[in-house]
């Protein structure tokens, strides 16, 4: 079957090992499998979130804090697993407490989160499923996942083209990331619910990572969303940014975020009258270095 799953519309044929723009055929490949966390506390809790990292993906950030699995150019992450070790995993994790499940990077993967979802429901579980997108998101692939994605966290990176273009290889990231963005908050709308222990059980939560030289294309992002959704959003505003080796001599992207910066970001997500979400220390980057050689890639 030709695929068509994500924005980039390839039309590989990846059941019969044809390889698109994300360079994955139709096989269950996965990165890394673990209890995360390091997410917002909703996410994370003190069990952490049964994280699902999926290897590549449809954006190629040349930033990527994920690289070691995102970057198409080496196949060196890619790790196919069977759905009966996916499922040993993710239960192992529950049972040790968490409620969630996180589908990280799934917009190349989703009819494999599909299969792992009744895989896991055929086990008797049913936790909280949370579906972690770079945003650049097919509005009917969000549209497909009403009943079956409790809690949606995607990025919007960008509101600027250019920048997406240039970063990102994607050119036309506000055509699809902000249908897909309002589809998913007519789903949820802006209110979150949490269960006893201020775990999130459904919602939307819009991350945003600031980027280094690029205040006003943050300041864009959260007056798109402050403008076309509602300012009672629950926003991410990550400070976490680090700079790759791939950017390392960057001129802009070469270097961590400005305290200046930042305070200038928080200050339009104030004027814009958010009032509910998460912010990060300054002093993230220097906590947030996951290592996806090591079995668990956010811990020492
Ligand atoms: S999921 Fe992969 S093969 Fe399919 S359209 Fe997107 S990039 Fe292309």
């Amino acid at each position: 079957m030709n695929c068509n799953c994500c924005p980039r519309n390839c039309g590989a044929d990846r059941d019969s090992g044809k390889l698109g723009y994300c360079r994955t055929h139709d096989d269950l490949y996965i990165s890394s499998i673990c209890a995360h966390r390091g997410e917002e506390p909703v996410l994370s809790g003190s069990h952490g979130i049964a994280n699902i990292f999926f290897s590549h993906c449809n954006m190629q950030c040349i930033y990527c804090q994920n690289y070691q699995i995102s970057d198409t150019r080496s196949d060196s992450s890619l790790c196919q697993m069977t759905l009966t070790e996916i499922v040993a995993q993710v239960e192992a994790i529950l049972n040790r407490g968490a409620i969630g499940v996180g589908f990280v990077s799934p917009s190349h993967f989703v009819a494999q989160m599909r299969r792992i979802m009744t895989a896991v429901s055929k086990r008797g579980r049913d936790p909280v499923y949370v579906y972690n997108t770079n945003g650049y998101d097919l509005l009917e692939t969000i549209a497909s996942l009403e009943d079956e994605i409790d809690v949606y966290l995607p990025d919007l990176k960008y509101l600027d083209d250019r920048l997406a273009g240039e970063y990102s290889d994607t050119p036309n990231y506000t055509e699809f990331a902000l249908p897909a963005l309002k589809e998913m908050y007519r789903q949820k709308g802006a209110n979150i619910d949490l269960n006893d222990d201020n775990l999130i059980t459904r919602g939307l939560i819009i991350r945003h990572l600031v980027l280094p030289g690029h205040v006003e294309n943050s300041k864009a992002v959260l007056r798109f969303i402050a403008d076309e959704l509602s300012p009672d959003c629950y926003i991410s505003l990550m400070a976490q940014y680090y700079p790759t080796p791939r950017v390392a001599d960057h001129p802009l992207l070469g270097r961590t975020l400005r305290p200046e910066e930042y305070d200038e970001v928080l200050e339009e997500f104030e004027q814009l009258g958010f009032h509910r979400g998460f912010i990060q220390e300054l002093s993230s980057p220097f906590h947030y270095k996951p290592d996806f050689i090591k079995d668990h890639p956010f811990e020492d």
